[in-house]
């Protein structure tokens, strides 16, 4: 299904039509400011305010739809990309969808390191990965392949022990099966095609990928305003992790400034009551939408 070089500009993006990666990647388009209407029904969309059109698929299609050059990027599971062996680039890790390829067996089995599992059925949606996994640690196993519901087959008899997604582990216990050791940690996936792209679609893509870092970036930080005597200030400067130097202000009241920076998210808190130590006051955390360099 190779694709010469085409000249249109519109950017074509897979993403999942309805399922655990659905939400939270219309989020981040929407946070990057693509605007496009309630798509359910659609296959494809258009969006309204950026040369762009999402198709709606299943995430197994994903990886081959990119790779044929169907669609241009894709948002997918890392699980998916290399399950599928995919030849497509990844662009960037999204930080979310993310679970873990993993053997489970029943809470009585005595099967619980890899090594043990020569000759042993293994049932599993994940069959390329699984095998290989096994494989590499020298070890051979018989592969029961099931699309869905993987989890009750030890329960039938039709396995000695599963490899599935988990992320939480309740359906695992739910089902009486312990978490014995994990073959793959996924996420989802930018993915890019590797079919040759018009110059237009490239400076397109550039584009997105700033939007996604400046959102990713803004997602990890926090706007921090605080009122503080101005002799604490050079006592806070240290303390504030910040991007950039922080911006003060004087106070109508004598003797006092308002400090504003940009700190990341996860030392916030650490961050705060060292400020309180040092005399600030009035301390406000704001989320921020988005940040560009
Ligand atoms: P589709 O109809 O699109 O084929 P699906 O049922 O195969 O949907 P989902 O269950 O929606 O797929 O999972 C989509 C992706 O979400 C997985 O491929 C994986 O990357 C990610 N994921 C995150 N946590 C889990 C989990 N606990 N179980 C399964 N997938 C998970
Ligand atoms: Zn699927």
């Amino acid at each position: 299904m190779n694709r010469s070089l085409d000249h249109t500009t519109s950017l074509r993006i897979a993403i999942q039509k309805s399922g655990r990666l659905t939400d939270k990647t219309t989020d981040l388009l929407h946070g990057i400011g693509i605007e496009f209407d309630n798509y359910k029904r659609n296959l494809m969309v258009k969006t309204r305010n950026f040369d762009v059109e999402l198709l709606l698929l299943r995430d197994d299609d994903i990886p081959e739809y990119v790779q044929d050059g169907i669609c241009d990027l894709g948002f997918v599971g890392a699980n998916e990309v290399l399950e599928k062996d995919s030849k497509v680039s990844v662009l960037r890790g999204l930080n979310y969808g993310n679970c873990r390829l993993a053997v489970a067996s029943q809470k009585e089995s005595e099967l619980l390191k890899p090594t043990q599992f020569d000759g042993k059925k293994i049932a599993t949606s994940y069959p390329i990965l699984t095998k290989r996994f096994f494989e590499n640690v020298g070890v051979s196993i018989e592969i029961v392949e099931i699309s869905g519901a993987v989890e009750i087959t030890p329960q039938l008899h039709l396995a000695d022990a599963i490899s599935d997604l988990v992320s939480t582990g309740g359906t695992l216990k739910a089902n009486g099966l312990i978490e014995r050791f994990t073959i793959l940690e996924s996420e989802t996936k930018l993915i890019q095609t590797q079919q040759a792209l018009s110059e237009g679609k490239q400076q397109l893509i550039q584009k997105f990928l700033q939007r996604i870092d400046g959102y990713q970036t803004a997602k990890k930080s926090r706007y921090i305003l605080m009122n503080a005597p101005t002799e604490s200030v050079e006592t806070i400067k240290v303390l504030l992790p910040s991007m950039k130097s922080p911006t003060i202000m004087p106070l109508a009241q004598t003797g006092m400034v308002a400090i504003h920076s940009v700190i990341p998210y996860e030392q916030f808190w650490d961050v705060m009551e060292q400020l309180q130590d040092a005399g600030a006051s009035d301390i406000v955390m704001l989320p921020i939408e988005s940040m560009i360099a």
